[in-house]
C-alpha cells in the first residue's frame, strides 16, 4: 500500500487497486465459471408476425453463480474478450447450443434454427470454423438447423480475413445473419459485401420508432428494403409494441423479435414452447 505523500493521489490509487482486485476475482471467477460448464443459454423467438410460429430461436448465453444468480452476457463478454477466455467460452456456448438442438431432435421437436452469437474475437482467431464443424459432428447437426451471429464492428478491424471467415462458415451450411446492421460505422457497400443471409434490425432503431422518430424510420425501411433487393432475410430485434409489430410488417418486415413475444426463455420453457407446437 502506498503512502500519502502530500501528491493526494493515494486515495485513487487504492481505488485503482480495488477495481483491479475486483477484476482479477471476476476473471478468475468466470475461468471457473467455464470449466465447471456453469454457462446456460436462454433461447429468445423470432416469430413470424403473419402466422405467430416460432421460426428461429437465438441463444442467449448466462452465467450462473453458485447461489443460482444468473449474471447477463453484457457483464462479462467483454471481460471474457479482454482475458483471452472469449474462445474456451465462444466453443462452450457452441456446443451447448448443439446439445439442445440434438435433445429437441430426439424428442422429435422439429427446433427451428438457432443462432448463437459469434464474438470478433473468435472470428480474428481462426477458432471459429474449427468450432462449428467439430461441434456440429460430435452433435450429429445439420449445418442448416445454425446460424451464426455477427456484429459489424466485430467485422471491421480485419475485413478481408473477416469476409473470408464468413465464407467458410457458409460453405460449411451454417447460415451467417449480421447482427445490429447499421450501428457501426461502416459504409454501406462494405456491409452488404459481407457474406451473408440475413440482416438484423439493431433495437436502437426499433425503439427510436416507437417515439415517431423519422430518421430511425427511414433507416428501418432502407434496411428492409435493402435486405429485399440482395435477397437476403431480415429480422427486427427489442420489439415491444403492437404498433412497432404493425409498422414492420407494412414495410415487409416479418420476423420478429422481442419482449411483446417472449423475453429469452430458459431450456425447459424453450421446450415446452416447441412442444406446444411453436405458436405464440
Ligand atoms: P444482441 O445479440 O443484440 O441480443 C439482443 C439483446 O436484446 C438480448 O440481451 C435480449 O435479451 C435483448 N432483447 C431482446 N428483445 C428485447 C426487447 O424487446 N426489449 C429489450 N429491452 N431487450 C430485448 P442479452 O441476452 O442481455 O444479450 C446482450 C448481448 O450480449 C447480445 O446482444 C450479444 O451481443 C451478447 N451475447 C449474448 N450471448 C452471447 C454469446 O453467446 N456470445 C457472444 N459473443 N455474445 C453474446
Ligand atoms: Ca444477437
Ligand atoms: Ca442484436
Ligand atoms: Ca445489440
Amino acid at each position: 500500500v502506498k503512502k500519502a505523500g502530500g501528491s493526494g493521489s493515494a486515495f485513487f490509487d487504492a481505488a485503482m487497486d480495488t477495481a483491479a482486485q475486483e477484476r482479477l476475482q471476476m476473471e478468475n471467477d468466470l475461468r471457473t465459471a467455464i470449466h465447471e460448464r456453469r454457462i446456460a443459454l436462454y433461447y429468445q423467438p423470432r416469430v413470424d408476425s403473419r402466422s405467430g410460429r416460432v421460426i428461429g430461436l437465438e441463444a442467449l448465453v448466462r452465467w450462473i453463480e453458485p447461489d443460482g444468480r444468473v449474471i447477463p452476457p453484457t457483464e462479462f463478454i467483454g471481460l471474457a474478450e479482454e482475458c483471452g477466455l472469449i474462445d474456451e467460452l465462444g466453443a462452450l456456448v457452441m456446443d451447448e447450443a448443439c446439445r439442445q438442438l440434438s435433445i429437441w431432435k430426439a424428442m422429435d421437436l422439429h427446433p427451428p434454427r438457432v443462432g448463437v452469437n459469434v464474438s470478433g474475437h473468435q472470428l480474428d482467431s481462426g477458432a471459429l470454423v474449427p468450432t462449428l464443424s467439430a461441434t456440429m459432428a460430435r452433435w450429429a447437426i445439420e449445418p442448416g438447423c445454425v446460424e451464426i451471429e455477427v456484429t459489424e464492428t466485430a467485422l471491421v478491424r480485419d475485413s478481408e480475413s473477416g469476409s473470408r471467415q464468413l465464407e467458410a462458415v457458409r460453405a460449411l451450411g451454417v447460415q451467417v445473419a449480421i447482427d445490429d446492421f447499421g450501428t457501426g460505422y461502416s459504409s454501406l457497400a462494405y456491409l452488404t459485401r459481407l457474406p451473408s443471409d440475413t440482416l438484423k434490425i439493431d433495437r436502437a432503431f426499433v425503439v427510436d420508432l416507437a417515439r415517431g422518430d423519422r430518421a430511425a424510420e427511414a433507416v428501418v425501411r432502407s434496411i428492409i428494403g435493402i435486405a429485399r433487393d440482395l435477397g437476403k432475410g431480415v429480422v427486427a430485434e427489442g420489439v415491444e409494441s403492437i404498433e412497432q409489430v404493425r409498422a414492420l410488417d407494412g414495410w415487409g418486415c416479418h420476423t420478429i423479435q422481442g419482449f411483446i413475444y417472449a423475453r429469452p426463455l430458459p431450456a425447459e420453457a424453450a421446450t415446452r414452447l416447441l412442444a406446444e407446437g411453436g405458436i405464440l
